[in-house]
């Protein structure tokens, strides 16, 4: 096999050439041209000697422990219970909020009412208090009028006698003078 020995090293540094070395696939005759390599290639030997240590390293690795039975659903279970939790506390917040904001809403809509209804009272008790004392100026001066009723008769009459016609004032003058003549015919 001329060939197979004028193989180049370089083969022998392969990436393909380590993998099948470290997964045991050589032939014989590979071993046996691998064997003479590792003799007289340094950096081969001790590459091969790392990399045994590290695969030694890893089978005493402890295998990590096997999931208890279940564990998965186990943990599907969990998952969801912990999304409807968090579902159920967003919902409870939510209406927490949005009760909160009611109360404050309706206690704010029912200050404004209760203002606006005292205001509304405050106007018909003003409104109240002028109309009370709005009859009881009127009654008082009803009142007043009667006890006043005569001189503003009289009043109303001398101011009817002076604007009248003349006739009439000719009447009360004739009325007038006839009886002072009548008086002076008398004396
Ligand atoms: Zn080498």
């Amino acid at each position: 096999m001329p060939e197979k020995l004028k193989m180049p090293s370089q083969e022998l540094h392969s990436e393909a050439w380590w993998i099948r070395v470290l997964d045991d696939e050589l032939t014989p005759d590979e071993e046996v041209r691998w064997g003479a390599h590792l003799l007289q290639c340094e950096s081969c030997r001790q590459e091969l000697a790392a990399l045994t240590r590290v695969d030694l390293f890893l089978s005493q690795v402890p295998a990590p422990p096997a999931l208890p039975a279940g564990f998965t659903d186990a943990t599907v279970q969990l998952i969801a219970n912990k999304q409807r939790w968090h579902r159920m506390l967003s919902f409870l917040a939510g209406s927490l909020v949005i009760a909160l904001t009611s109360l404050l809403v309706v206690g704010v809509a029912r200050s404004a009412l209760s203002s606006f209804e005292l205001g509304v009272g405050v106007m018909f008790f003003a409104r109240d208090i002028l109309f009370h004392s709005l009859v009881q100026t009127m009654l008082a001066l009803l009142v007043r009028w009667r006890t006043i009723l005569p001189y503003v008769v009289g009043t109303a009459l001398v101011a009817y006698a002076l604007v009248v016609p003349d006739g009439l004032l000719m009447t009360f003058a004739i009325v007038w003078l006839s009886s002072r003549r009548r008086a002076r015919g008398m004396a």
